[in-house]
């Protein structure tokens, strides 16, 4: 899609439509700044699809001495759960006691301090629970007899991207997927900046007052060919797999499960009828090579939940498998466990120069922070902007309580599954109002895909959220295909394409 010509100068180009680009775009845009924002491929497809999809605190990074990460990070939590109450559900997450890994004692302050660390939390406090009873003797090992229960928030990381670029959008941001940031050189005060429609390879060019760096695992090597110090920052490009499998336990609870490596391991409840189980943390040096879960990481991930629960997993039970990049900034540490999850700015350029500012680091969590922090260290550049405002302003769909909307939609659509409704709402908010205008019967939602998706909403993916392929609507604006069958996948995806051409 080619950048509007209403924009020759933007004040702010973005390169990288994943959680952190989003962000900074969406801040930027409703600061009163013209935005221009370039994404390569589909907007979450790299890293910020393929996280554990955890609004979280960081539990384990207290132990690292992170506090900083671990206070923002909760801050974050709560502005989360009161701007995107679609998008962010509570979770209360058990965490079995293993004496021999680490000490009750220690456990019990981390938690106290997790409770503490920030202000007073809308989430329910930890507590100790015992595990020898049911519901939990039916699912952990019987040496598993106490634990610990405490409260994080589970979202959706495509769709949160998705959004927040939709709000961009709609605070006057221009969103350019599928074009690459191929070149950009410096002219005074501003930059000149090569973009390439990445299906036809047909080049334009921009000018912008500011360029910001988003490009997760390609980071470094765009900092690189575009920055005055060409010296490599720190960067280390930890791979991280998850998988998915049929639901371990019935309930709502997720599980943190501490391993004899030190590292913690998740069960999430994924889906309704899954759990998502990850993740690893491997080397994995050349951003070009798309990470995938390897045999090892899918057994290290079945023997992680094997040693606590009573059923063993086997790696045959898996239905789905997904590996993301974690972009770190490089502080040293050997071990890939210990490496600060904070975020790294790094802003090149003299004062009368445009500046380039590029992401290292950071986490889905504190994306909406960074992008404050973000429009800190461009001000000197950039016309006087408005103050900061994303931390009130809901998301798209964000402006009434979940359970409110559910409520409504199902009033409103009786003969419409309640399921169905709300997982819409859940992907949607309040604005499945909007998606649903004149339905009134199943028959009115258009061709049946299976695995709840429907044409109407189809439609609505590719008309306002940038889906263009099958794997786009069917594994990140909604999670269908993991719901449907691989005959209706492919059927899915021949309708795409038949929709698609010209006679369409
Ligand atoms: C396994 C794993 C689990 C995680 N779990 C959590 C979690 O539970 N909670 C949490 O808070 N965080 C989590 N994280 C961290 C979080 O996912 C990342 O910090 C975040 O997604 C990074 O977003 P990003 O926008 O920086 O990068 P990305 O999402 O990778 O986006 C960068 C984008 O830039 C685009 N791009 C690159 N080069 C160009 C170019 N030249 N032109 C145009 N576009 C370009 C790419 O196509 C890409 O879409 C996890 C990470 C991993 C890997």
């Amino acid at each position: 899609m080619a950048p509007s010509p209403a924009y020759p100068v933007v004040d702010l180009l973005v390169i990288g439509g994943g959680i952190n680009g989003a962000g900074i775009a969406r801040d930027a845009a409703g600061r009163g700044l013209s935005v221009l924002l370039c994404e390569q491929g589909d907007p979450a497809g790299a890293t910020s699809s393929a996280s554990s999809k955890l609004i979280h605190g960081g539990l384990r990074y207290l132990e690292h001495a992170d506090f900083r990460l671990v206070r923002e990070s909760l801050r974050e939590r709560e502005i989360l759960l009161r701007i995107a109450p679609h998008l962010s559900r509570p979770l209360r997450f058990i965490l079995p006691h293993a004496p021999q890994l680490r000490p009750a004692w220690l456990i019990r302050l981390g938690l106290a301090l997790y409770d503490r660390l920030e202000g007073s939390p809308s989430l329910p406090a930890s507590e100790t629970v015992d595990l020898s009873r049911p519901p939990w003797s039916a699912w952990l090992k019987p040496e598993y007899r106490k634990g610990f229960i405490y409260s994080d928030v589970q979202t959706d990381d495509a769709r949160l991207v998705v959004l927040n670029l939709r709000d961009a959008v709609e605070h006057g941001a221009t969103v350019c997927d599928r074009t690459r940031v191929r070149a950009a050189r410096r002219e005074g005060a501003l930059w000149c900046v090569t973009l390439e429609d990445s299906e036809s390879g047909k080049p334009h060019e921009v000018r912008a007052r500011a360029l910001v760096n988003a490009a997760g695992p390609w980071v470094g090597a765009l900092r690189e060919r575009l920055a005055h110090d060409p010296r490599p920052v720190g960067l280390r490009l930890i791979k991280g797999s998850h998988i998915v499998v049929p639901r371990i336990e019935p309930g709502e609870h997720a599980f943190t499960l501490q391993q004899p490596d030190g590292r913690v391991v998740f069960l999430l409840p994924f889906e309704r009828e899954f759990t998502l189980i990850g993740t690893t943390e491997i080397d994995h040096p050349d951003p070009e090579q798309k990470p995938q879960p390897s045999t090892a990481e899918i057994d290290y991930l079945c023997a992680a939940a094997n040693r606590t629960l009573r059923v063993p997993l086997k790696a045959a039970d898996v239905v789905w498998s997904f590996a993301g990049l974690r972009a770190l900034f490089d502080d040293g540490k050997h071990d890939p466990a210990a490496i600060t999850r904070d975020y790294h700015l790094e802003l090149d350029g003299r004062h009368s120069e445009a500046p380039l500012l590029s992401i290292f680091g950071g986490k889905l969590t504190t994306y909406r922070a960074l992008a404050e922090t973000v429009m800190n260290r461009l001000a000197p550049w950039l016309p006087t902007p408005a103050p900061a405002w994303t931390a009130r302003a809901p998301l798209p769909g964000g402006d009434r309580p979940f359970g409110e909307v559910v409520a409504e939609l199902r009033t409103r659509h009786p003969h419409l599954d309640p399921v169905w409704l709300e997982q819409l709402a859940r992907r949607h908010g309040s604005r499945a109002t909007r998606l649903l205008a004149g339905v009134e019967q199943p028959g009115d939602l258009g061709e049946d895909f299976g695995g709840g998706l429907f044409e109407c909403e189809v439609r609505h993916f590719i008309a306002h959220e940038w889906a263009r392929e099958a794997d786009d609507i069917l594994w990140r604006r909604s999670k269908a295909g993991l719901h449907m069958t691989a005959a209706q996948r492919l059927a899915f995806a021949r309708w795409l394409v038949d929709k698609r051409s010209p006679d369409g």
